[in-house]
C-alpha cells in the first residue's frame, strides 16, 4: 500500500515529505528521507575510487523552479539548444520559446527535484573551487571535467540496482527537432522506490491549477499545451 501524497508536496509547494535538515546536513540540501541510506552507499562507493561525491541539487521549491523558469522566459538565463550552445534570446516565441526551455529545465510544479528523491550529482574532488558547474553533457563526456566520475558511476548504478538508483532522463533527444523531449542528463538521479510514488500521484489537472494561479511567464502557451508538455516532457518511461 502506498502512502498518500498530498498535491502540494507533489508539486513543489510544500516540504513536509523532506527529512529535516539536521538529517540531510552531510549533503548540504533538503532531501526525502528515504534517499538518505542509499545515497550514503553510493558517496561510500565513489569515495573508495577516489571520487567525491556532491549534491549540487536536492529539493527544489515550486517557486525555486518557477525562478528559473522566468529568468530563462526573459532571457536573465540562457536558454540552450540540444547541442548545448545558446539560443539567442528573441529568437524564439510562445510554444517554440516553451519547448526549448523544457528540454533542460523541468515546468514549475512538474520537477523531480519537487520530491526530494532526485538529485543532481558531481563529483568535486575534480573540480576547483572557483569552477562554474553547468551540469552539461560536455562535463561528463571525453575531455569533460565529470569524464572519469561518470564512466565510473554508469556501470556502477548497472552493478547495484539493488540500491535505487536510477537515471531518469536518459531519452536521446529527437534529430529532426520536431518533437524532442527532455535532453539525457546523466547527472540526475532518482531514487526509484520513493520517486515511483510520487509519479503515480502526478495530478496534471492540479497542476493546471497552479500555473494558473502562479506568476509564470509564458503561462497561456503553457496552458494549451499541458497534456502534450505531459506526454513529452513530464512522464518518463521505465
Ligand atoms: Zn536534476
Amino acid at each position: 500500500m502506498s502512502t498518500i501524497l498530498a498535491n502540494a508536496c507533489i508539486s513543489g509547494q510544500s516540504d513536509s515529505h523532506l527529512a529535516p535538515l539536521s538529517e540531510c546536513e552531510t549533503f548540504g540540501c533538503r532531501l526525502h528521507p528515504n534517499i538518505i541510506e542509499p545515497l550514503k552507499i553510493l558517496a561510500d562507493a565513489a569515495k573508495k575510487q577516489g571520487f567525491k561525491l556532491k549534491v549540487f541539487s536536492g529539493f527544489r521549491s515550486f517557486n525555486a523552479q518557477m525562478s528559473i523558469w522566468n529568468a530563462k522566459s526573459c532571457g536573465k538565463r540562457a536558454v540552450l539548444s540540444a547541442d548545448e550552445t545558446v539560443i539567442p534570446h528573441g529568437s524564439l516565441q510562445g510554444w517554440d520559446l516553451v519547448q526549448a526551455i523544457l528540454r533542460w529545465s523541468a515546468l514549475p510544479g512538474a520537477s523531480r527535484h519537487h520530491w526530494g528523491t532526485d538529485i543532481d550529482i558531481i563529483d568535486a574532488q575534480a573540480i576547483n573551487s572557483d569552477y562554474n558547474v553547468q551540469l552539461t553533457q560536455k562535463e561528463t563526456q571525453e575531455g569533460g571535467v565529470f569524464e572519469e566520475f561518470h564512466r565510473w558511476l554508469t556501470p556502477w548504478l548497472e552493478d547495484n540496482p539493488d540500491v535505487g538508483f536510477v537515471r531518469p532522463y536518459q531519452t536521446p533527444t529527437n534529430a529532426d527537432d520536431n518533437a524532442f523531449g527532455i535532453a539525457p542528463e546523466p547527472w540526475h538521479l532518482s531514487y526509484a522506490p520513493a520517486a515511483k510514488i510520487f509519479e503515480e500521484q502526478f495530478d496534471l489537472d492540479f497542476l493546471a491549477q497552479i500555473i494558473a494561479g502562479s506568476d509564470i511567464l509564458l503561462k497561456n502557451e503553457i496552458l494549451e499545451n499541458l497534456p502534450e508538455i505531459y506526454n513529452r516532457f513530464i512522464r518518463v518511461s521505465g
